[in-house]
């Protein structure tokens, strides 16, 4: 069987740490029972650069044709004088997430033992690691949510959002999360802010209520001041958290601290099942929680582990290749317990080495082990 897999590396450190994760895939793929096809084009800045639009149709089209899109990241300096709906976040990512539905955004959060150094977090704190999952939904609240924008009001002005939740949108990720939750340590917190805003009382309810088709779960409401204090006085005591949209944008950025670099986290974004999905294969988008670090972009030294570890996500989410998306988990482990750092996580101690880019991926290919 033949898939497709649109890749769009985008701006500044994407086109370097696709390159290195394209080598990982093709190596971990070469015994894959599917034979994978993966076609490259333009996104963001690059794309502004060259026609215009940091969404081209053909972009467009290629995702709409593919089984999943493998992305890098997209914006830089270079065109933040644009206008804000020009933009390349803006123009490109949001529009793509809306179009297909993104509707699920996964980011496990895993600290390495070897990496304790790395966290701002005390060792105490940290123990022996953290093994977390963040689950934001990503196409509906205050982003998403009508009316939005600005007016004047005599001498006044004003400027506002609307946080907004229908109740299919509550339902599907609440589904989501407690299935997660039910095939790792079956506990979930539910982050909202039901003290104070409606839409969130409301989010409490609806959970609550899918809850009760999984006995099995662990639930927790937390308010979401409690969660940003909690994911750093006892990150340990997390297992999935399940943010709506904007509390995920914020908290999943500090989860990330945990793990001691953006350059270790990788995500995956998953549609409405049906709506995009063929053949039985799930549609989705597979990106590195960072953006495209313009202070290290064309040094060969950005950290491809995020992004390489997104590819293992498709390959489990997308495609159910559970034994590849292992693999890959696993050569990454090996890679940094055999000391292999990137300059975002090195420390000079007496078994590690600092590495490049490619380096970071030829020893993580080399981990790949079939047997
Ligand atoms: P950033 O994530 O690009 O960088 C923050 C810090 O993390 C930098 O010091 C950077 O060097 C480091 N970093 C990030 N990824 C790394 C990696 N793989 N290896 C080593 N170090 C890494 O965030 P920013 O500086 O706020 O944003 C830069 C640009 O990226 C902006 O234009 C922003 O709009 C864009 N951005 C894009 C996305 C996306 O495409 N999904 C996400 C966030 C930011």
């Amino acid at each position: 069987m033949e898939v497709q897999v649109a890749v769009l590396p985008g701006d500044g450190i994407g086109p370097e740490v696709m390159e290195a994760t394209l080598e990982v895939l093709e190596k971990v793929l070469r015994k894959s029972p599917l034979f994978f096809k993966f076609k490259k084009a333009l996104v963001g800045g690059s794309a502004i650069d060259a026609v215009g639009h940091a969404l081209p149709a053909q972009t467009l089209q290629l995702c709409e044709e593919s089984h999943a899109i493998l992305f890098g990241s997209v914006g830089g300096p270079k065109w933040e004088s644009l206008p804000p709906e020009l933009q390349p976040e803006r123009a490109a990512l949001l529009p793509l997430r809306r179009h297909f539905s993104l509707y699920a955004n996964i980011r496990p959060v895993v600290l390495y033992p070897e990496l304790q150094h790395v966290s701002p977090l005390k060792s105490e704190i940290i123990g022996s690691g953290v093994d977390i999952v963040i689950l934001r939904e990503l196409t509906g609240d205050v982003y998403f949510g009508e009316p939005k924008g600005r007016r004047k009001l005599g001498d006044e002005e004003e400027a506002f959002d609307t946080m907004l939740y229908r109740r299919y949108e509550i339902e599907r990720i609440g589904h989501l999360a407690f299935e997660l939750g039910r095939a790792r340590k079956k506990k979930v917190h539910s982050i909202d802010k039901a003290n104070v805003l409606t839409s969130m009382v409301f989010w409490r309810e609806v959970i609550s209520e899918i809850h009760k088709n999984y006995p099995d779960v662990e639930l927790h409401h937390m308010y979401v001041d409690n969660a940003a204090m909690q994911l750093i006085r006892n990150p340990r005591q997390f297992d999935v958290i399940l943010c709506p949209n904007m509390f995920g944008d914020i908290l999943s950025d500090e989860a990330s601290q945990l793990s001691g670099s953006l350059g270790m986290l990788p995500s995956a974004s998953l549609g409405v099942p049906a709506l995009w999905d063929k053949n039985g294969y799930r549609f989705g988008l597979y990106e590195p929680a960072g953006g495209t670090a313009p202070d290290i972009a064309g040094k060969g030294v950005a950290n491809p582990i995020a992004q390489i570890l997104s590819a293992a996500l498709m390959l489990r989410y997308s495609f159910y290749l559970e034994k590849e998306a292992t693999m890959i988990e696993e050569a990454v482990r090996r890679t940094i317990s055999q000391g292999y750092r990137t300059l975002d996580i090195y420390a000079a101690l007496d078994n590690t080495r600092k590495v490049s880019t490619q380096e970071m991926a030829m020893a993580i290919a080399a981990n790949i082990d079939f047997s």
